[in-house]
């Protein structure tokens, strides 16, 4: 299927860069589409990072990364306002157990406040740094504290963002990886395994295989390697911590943190191995082991038995070691390649930069008559107070009815996560909207029932019900069905 529809933005990637972006520009008066590969947006590297929300003095001065980062950390006070996702700026600590660390983290410090991070502070005091960070060993000799870093679902607000830019009409598509792109007469002619796509521009926000889709226009000038880390998840309120915890830096890694989630979780990794597989996001026990002695070190009381999840992310490391964000020399193709770290954080500032790009190439930025830049806050059953439940398991009973009970979720929390703008189609889109499976018992007990709801909500059989789209159906059939048919076979044969 073609359609003859001419778009003037298509973007590649349904990450935290290609959504931040989509969500940038859905206040214009633009034709925009997403294509994304997969059954479900935020499944590459924006699903399995840190969320962190850095304040930005890690990077050197030399590269982009620095400067986005630092803005980007600023303008997520705006971003969580209009879109409503889980956010807390709690403030990081980088830890220091020698003399020579300090000399470092006071270099960071200065070089940070002269660049804007204000509130960067050296602390000696150890009573007062355990006051703040109890957790913390007792062999630390100092911390750099910068209060305005933060933690955030990178998740939650990539749907968030999406979901924003839905309402202001980008179309998603998911499901549609792109093969092969023509330009011709300016026009770009987007082939995906099940439709074709055209437009004025693209924007390629493919991460991992950002420089494949470079390539496939002829523009080969960098290359991608996957860079793995893996983190050990724990259980929700087994370890109370204050601050995002890291050692000192070394030159090639901001190391092994410690850290919390918004969702009171809290996880220790990731280390950094550069692999040859971008597909490859296995856990090792070596990796682990070694994810475990760093997080020891600074956090010594780590609840090792706590542990529900390990899990891998893979870094999208560019050969310029730098992000790739430019116009290239084919007329409206602009290329975002390469967003390690801190792209989380830098993606708003990203999207500004990419949005400085279409001005140049000339798209006219006429802001809509109706753009709405709000999300409502999706509703949870742990937010309402005993009252307010009353009253809505009276208005929709599916409220009172709890599919995890690890977690807390109701039905009707997975039936808005299936049913709001991008729903969820999978158990992982249902997981990942809603925190449904996200628990001590990581789905053992509700996979079955949210299984079921899908079903039901897409009118699909049981059997059709993917964990992340193609190719990871839970159930091939019904046990009856294969005994049934082995009878008949045996039947037949006699
Ligand atoms: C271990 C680790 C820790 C990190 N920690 C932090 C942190 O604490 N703070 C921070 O700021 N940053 C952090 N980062 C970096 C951050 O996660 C990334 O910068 C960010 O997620 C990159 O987003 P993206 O949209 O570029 O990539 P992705 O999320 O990978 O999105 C790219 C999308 O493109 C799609 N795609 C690929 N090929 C095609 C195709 N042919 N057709 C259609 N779609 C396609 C993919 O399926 C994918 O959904 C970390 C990264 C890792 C790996």
């Amino acid at each position: 299927m073609s359609s003859s529809e001419i778009y003037d933005i298509i973007i590649i990637g349904g990450g935290v860069i290609g959504c931040s972006i989509a969500r940038a520009l859905c206040k214009y008066e633009l034709k925009i589409c997403l294509l994304e590969k997969e059954a479900d947006i935020a499944m590459g590297t924006t699903k399995a990072n840190s969320g962190v929300v850095h304040a930005g003095y890690a990077a050197e001065r030399k590269f982009t990364k620095r400067n986005l980062c630092i803005r980007g950390n600023k303008l997520y006070s705006e971003a969580v306002k209009e879109l409503n996702f889980p956010f807390k700026r709690m403030g990081s600590f980088v830890v220091a157990f020698k003399v020579e660390e300090i000399k470092l983290l006071e270099e960071i410090r200065k070089r940070g406040i002269e660049d804007g991070i204000l509130d960067l502070e050296l602390i000696l005091e150890k009573q007062r740094i355990k006051r703040m960070e109890p957790n913390i060993s007792d062999d630390i000799i100092g911390v750099l504290h910068a209060p305005s870093a933060g933690i955030v679902s990178p998740y939650e607000m990539t749907f968030a963002l999406a979901q924003n830019a839905a309402m202001n009409s980008v179309k998603f598509f998911r499901s549609q990886e792109v093969i092969k792109i023509d330009h011709s007469d300016y026009i770009f002619t987007i082939t995906t395994q099940r439709n074709e796509f055209k437009s004025l521009n693209v924007i390629n926000c493919a991460g991992l295989y950002s420089a494949k889709i470079s390539k496939m226009l002829g523009l080969d000038y960098f290359d991608i390697t996957p860079r793995k880390g893996e983190y050990v998840l724990f259980d929700r309120n087994t370890i109370q911590l204050n601050k995002i915890l890291f050692p000192t830096p070394t030159k090639i890694s901001k190391g092994i943190l410690v850290c919390p989630t918004f969702h009171g979780n809290a996880f220790a990794g990731p280390n950094a191995q550069n692999i040859t597989d971008i597909e490859d996001t296995s856990t090792t026990t070596a990796g682990l082991k070694e994810v475990l002695e760093g997080a020891k070190k600074i956090v010594p009381n780590l609840p090792l038995r706590a542990s529900i999840r390990n899990f891998a992310g893979l870094r999208a490391v560019p050969s310029t070691y730098d992000f790739i964000i430019d116009n290239t020399d084919i007329y409206g193709f602009i290329n975002v390649a390469g967003i390690l770290s801190p792209g989380l954080t830098s993606s708003y500032a990203i999207a500004e930069k990419v949005i400085d790009f279409l001005e140049l190439l000339g798209v006219e930025l006429k802001v809509k008559e109706d753009y709405n830049p709000y999300r409502p806050k999706p509703e949870r059953f742990t937010d309402f107070s005993k009252k307010e439940l009353d009253k809505k398991i009276k208005e929709d009973s599916s409220w009172g009815r709890i599919i995890c009970r690890c977690e807390t979720i109701s039905e009707k929390e997975i039936l808005n996560a299936i049913q709001g703008p991008i729903g969820a189609t999978t158990i992982d889109g249902v997981k990942f909207r809603c925190r449904a499976g996200m628990g001590r018992c990581q789905s053992g007990f509700c996979r079955p029932r949210v299984m079921e709801i899908l079903s039901r909500e897409m009118k699909l059989p049981y059997q059709a019900i993917t964990k992340k789209g193609d190719d990871t159906n839970i159930l091939i059939a019904k046990t009856k069905d294969l005994l049934l048919k082995e009878i008949i076979k045996k039947e037949i044969q006699k």
